[in-house]
């Protein structure tokens, strides 16, 4: 035992669904004192990104204060501070200030990032959607583009107004469609002397499919929603090169734009790289059925951060309702030990999956079946499916709720600029870097 603490102490990094369940869970025991680290004071809903990005909400919306959640349970203390490394043989965890946080059990749930494939220019030049942070940056960059081509048109002409967007995955799908109709109800009316009625919105994937993960008909469904929202799909194509004023595909196409969102693949975050500790796909930590590292008692890794396998020999898929429920299992397993009991494997309840396509229709596999929704009972059954993901998040019910009062009544969101995006765009001819000069060989798209 810790001589800090005087019960059995857990400290847990990360705190999204994972370790925000596994909190919660464990502060409900008299028997443990929970350390809960997180290099932000906020608990991000990483569901509701998009809708920050498109300016349909605000940054308040999606996050949510961890302490305030936490705050019930006098076992919980939170600590804002980034985690550079992990010693898992003694379950301690060192932070960017030099601090150290030693426990009887470490829980590591940090979460992912993008994974740019080594894509040439991708990390230096898109803007990826899986914080808060960077939701933020590619609003201002959406809404920078709209005022820079206001002033002067002529910069539609190097792509001010075309969007890229990398992955047509659920993240790909939902902002595809969510930028589609927030440049054809709001931008459109918000800039009145801009032709912005047919976007130049391109979505790319070297897949032939969109919706990977969902059943085959589901596809299909999406492909003709986006294209009837005006999304160009380009399926069997990779990203070559994302420069800062043009994205090379692998068919020789140049696509001029400013905006290229990365929503392409994870990657565990950079801690698992220091943490010690078998890795696999993804950089992901492997862990056994019951939670926890192989060779390493009291250690456990969690949701995103984790590969966790599945009956079927599979790991699970990298989603919100399996990082709250391992995140709550493996709370259950710490107590059962510290009870002298014996661990569980972890068993995931599936809810289902869905996507919304902008504010009319959405798909949904739940079971074997696959629903293709539209309208208000598309908004029905998201919060169906992510009712349980809300649990304990309040004011993310009443976000969602405001949300689609917006889209039913077309109301128009305020469109703050407030430069998150710190990289002002540069229109200048300076921009034309070598690749740049290589690309203006390539087939070039207006
Ligand atoms: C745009 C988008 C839409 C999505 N939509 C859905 C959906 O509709 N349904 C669904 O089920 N899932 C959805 N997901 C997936 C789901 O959000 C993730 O699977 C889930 O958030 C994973 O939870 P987690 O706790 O493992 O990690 P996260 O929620 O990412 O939390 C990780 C936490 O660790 C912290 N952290 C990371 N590194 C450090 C460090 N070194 N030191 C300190 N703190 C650190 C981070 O700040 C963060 O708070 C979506 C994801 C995205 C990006």
């Amino acid at each position: 035992m810790n001589a800090r603490y005087s019960k059995k102490h857990v400290v847990i990094v990360g705190g999204g669904f994972a370790g925000m369940a596994c909190a919660r869970e464990l502060a409900k025991s008299s028997d443990v004192q929970v350390t809960l680290i997180d290099r932000n004071n906020y608990h991000q809903f990483q569901p509701l990104l998009y809708q920050l990005a498109t300016a349909e909400l605000g940054s308040s919306d999606v996050a949510t204060s961890l302490r305030q959640s936490l705050s019930r349970y006098a076992n919980v203390e939170v600590v804002m501070v980034e985690v550079t490394a992990a010693d898992p043989k003694t379950r301690t965890v060192t932070t960017g200030k030099g601090e150290s946080y030693q426990g009887d059990f470490l829980v590591l749930a940090a979460g992912s990032q993008a994974n740019f494939f080594g894509t040439s220019g991708a990390q230096e030049n898109s803007l990826p959607l899986y914080s808060v942070t960077e939701a933020q940056r590619l609003r201002s960059r959406i809404l920078a583009v709209f005022e820079d081509a206001d002033r002067d048109p002529k910069l539609c002409d190097q792509g001010a107004l075309n969007f890229v967007i990398v992955g047509g995955g659920p993240t790909g799908i939902e902002v595809a469609g969510a930028l589609a109709d927030m440049i054809r109800f709001t931008m459109a009316r918000e800039y009145p002397n801009l032709a912005v009625k047919r976007p130049g919105i391109y979505l790319v994937d070297h897949g032939q499919a969109l919706l990977g993960p969902f059943p085959a008909e589901a596809h299909e469904y999406a492909a003709r929603v986006l294209q009837r929202k005006g999304v160009q799909l380009r399926l069997g194509t990779a990203v070559k090169e994302v420069a800062a004023d043009h994205v090379l595909l692998s068919d020789g196409t140049s696509i001029p734009t400013r905006t290229v969102i990365w929503a392409g693949g994870l990657l565990a975050s950079p801690l698992a790289a220091n943490a010690g500790l078998p890795r696999g796909h993804g950089g992901r930590i492997a862990v056994r059925p019951d939670l926890t590292v192989e060779n390493f008692p009291g250690v456990y890794a969690l949701g995103d951060f984790a590969n966790i396998p599945s009956p079927d020999g599979e790991t699970l898929p990298q989603l919100g309702s399996v990082a709250q429920q391992c995140g709550t299992w493996a709370a259950k397993n710490i107590l059962a030990e510290i009870a002298g009991g014996s661990r569980t494997p972890f068993y995931y309840r599936d809810k289902g999956i869905m996507a919304m396509i902008g504010r009319d229709a959405a798909v949904a596999a739940i079971g074997k079946k696959r629903h293709e929704l539209d309208g208000p009972i598309a908004f029905a059954a998201w919060l169906g499916v992510h009712a349980l993901l809300m649990s304990g998040v309040r004011e993310k019910v009443e976000a969602f709720i405001d949300w689609a009062w917006n889209y039913f009544g077309r109301s128009l969101p305020v469109q703050v600029l407030d430069r998150s995006d710190e990289s002002r765009i540069n229109w200048g001819d300076d921009i034309q870097s070598g690749s740049s000069k290589a690309a203006s060989a390539a087939t070039s798209v207006r």
